[in-house]
């Protein structure tokens, strides 16, 4: 703490994290009259309007989007939220309840006190603070930092980079061809947005696979609910942990939804590499992996299909018949090479995901890779706990579709480290 930082502000519990995940916490201390307070560095779940580009629509079904007391009531819910209903519905959830919401409040460090509980340094409106906690929730998000390649300043500096939580629409590139970077569902997603706008994209794929929207009658992630994968908890997940690290499969639910073939791209002009390994000025050096990226991406998209039909199978399902894909386009070489001033590209978007940041955060809580060791968010540094991570709990942590379960479960911990059963009858009423 700095001399000038006043002090004396105390709460038992604090949220650091206004987002969906934090405010879900929030939600059940609230309704247990647990005295705490929610610190968020913006507005609340600004993450929606702020960070997705316009034509931005979920991925998942919107009867996933489900929120403490509160889910879809729409008459779409097979359907897919764009960007601005998605900010709307949240904006009806919390027009419901009052959370104890600091905004524009950023914590910049947060330190064990000599005398048990929490000191975070913040800054606000009206300059640094510290406040003292007993216990503190961190629920910054599972996409803090945005990856940029170390050679991405050796790049020719006219043409523009940006990463693609920067992304809005494609009249903000210069005019000219785009490289999209990463096909995982944000760079899957953009290129196809620039695609359809008329732009020439080339795109760099990586390992993501890919799922059908559509099977057999139903959303494939309808029928991935109803076989228990979003709830199977994470160390019992088929494939472990290389399936637990593997990125999102990539799909749409643009215009109702529709699979993302990236082939069918290829036909239509898109220019498609494997992975970027390297660039300086205007040469870009790409890994022989086109091939078998898309062939690994189908691959999977065709395994999903097979569970699928096994699970309509052994449930006795009448489901219609489904097709699994074919190939409608075979790359004639792995491409190694990219002149960016020959091809005419003036953008890259890098879409090659995020990486974790709680440097602010002193405490032994982190692994090597600076992930939190957690289970179910409770770590072994009394009183110190997460939420809305990815495979907190399950495949369906992170997003609307687990969000609820894991911020109770957080609460949980809390309240029966405050005061038991009393207040856990609450809130499970
Ligand atoms: C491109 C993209 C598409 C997605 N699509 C879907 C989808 O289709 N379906 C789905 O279910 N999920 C989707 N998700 C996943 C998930 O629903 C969102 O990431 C969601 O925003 C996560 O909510 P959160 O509260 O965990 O994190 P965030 O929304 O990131 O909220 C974290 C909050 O913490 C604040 N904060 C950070 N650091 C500090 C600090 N030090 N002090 C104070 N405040 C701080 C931030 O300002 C932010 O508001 C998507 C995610 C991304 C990135």
């Amino acid at each position: 703490m700095t001399a000038a930082t006043p002090r004396g502000e105390h709460h038992p519990v604090v949220i650091v994290g206004g987002g969906q995940a934090g405010l879900s916490v929030s939600w059940y201390l609230g309704h247990a009259g647990i005295d705490h307070l929610v610190l968020e560095s913006g507005t609340p779940m600004h993450a929606w309007a702020d960070t997705r580009w316009d034509n931005f629509t979920l991925v998942t079904p919107n009867w996933h989007c489900r929120l403490p007391g509160y889910s879809y009531a729409g008459p779409e819910p097979d359907g897919f939220m764009t960007r601005d209903q998605v900010v709307d519905w949240l904006t009806g959830w919390l027009a419901g309840f009052e959370p104890p919401l600091r905004t524009h409040t950023t914590v910049t460090r947060l330190t064990g006190s000599t005398i048990g509980g929490f000191d975070l340094e913040v800054t606000g409106p009206d300059g640094p603070s510290v406040i003292t906690c007993d216990r503190v929730v961190i629920a910054t998000g599972g996409y803090p930092l945005p990856v940029l390649p170390d050679f991405a300043g050796a790049l020719d500096p006219t043409v523009q980079q940006i990463h693609s939580e920067q992304y809005r629409n494609p009249q903000q590139l210069p005019d000219g061809a785009v490289l999209v970077v990463g096909s995982g569902q944000s760079g899957a997603q953009i290129a196809e947005d620039l695609h359809l706008s008329g732009r020439q994209v080339h795109l760099a794929i990586g390992n993501a696979p890919r799922v059908a929207r559509f099977y057999r009658g139903r959303d494939a992630m309808t029928w991935l609910a109803d076989m228990g994968l979003y709830d199977t908890p994470t160390p019992e997940y088929p494939g472990g942990r290389a399936a637990r690290e593997k990125t999102n499969h990539y799909v749409t639910g643009r215009d109702g939804g529709r699979d993302v073939d990236l082939r069918r791209f290829a036909v239509e002009g898109m220019r498609l590499y494997g992975t970027l390994i390297d660039g300086r000025d205007t040469r870009l050096r790409f890994a022989p992996t086109l091939t078998d990226s898309l062939d690994h991406a189908d691959a999977v998209y065709n395994s999903i299909c097979s569970d699928i039909d096994r699970w309509i199978e052994r449930q006795g399902i009448d489901a219609p018949p489904g097709a699994h894909y074919e190939p409608v386009w075979q790359p004639p070489s792995d491409p190694e090479s990219l002149d960016l001033a020959e091809a005419g590209v003036t953008g890259i978007i890098w879409a090659i995901g995020y990486r974790p940041d709680y440097r602010w955060i002193e405490a032994s809580a982190f692994d090597g890779g600076g992930r939190p060791m957690q289970t179910r968010g409770i770590t072994e540094v009394p009183g110190l706990s997460f939420v809305g991570l990815p495979w907190m709990h399950t495949w369906g942590s992170g997003r609307f579709l687990g969000i609820d379960r894991d911020a109770k479960y957080v609460a949980e911990h809390i309240l029966t480290e405050l005061g038991g059963t009393r207040l856990r009858s609450v809130v499970n009423r």
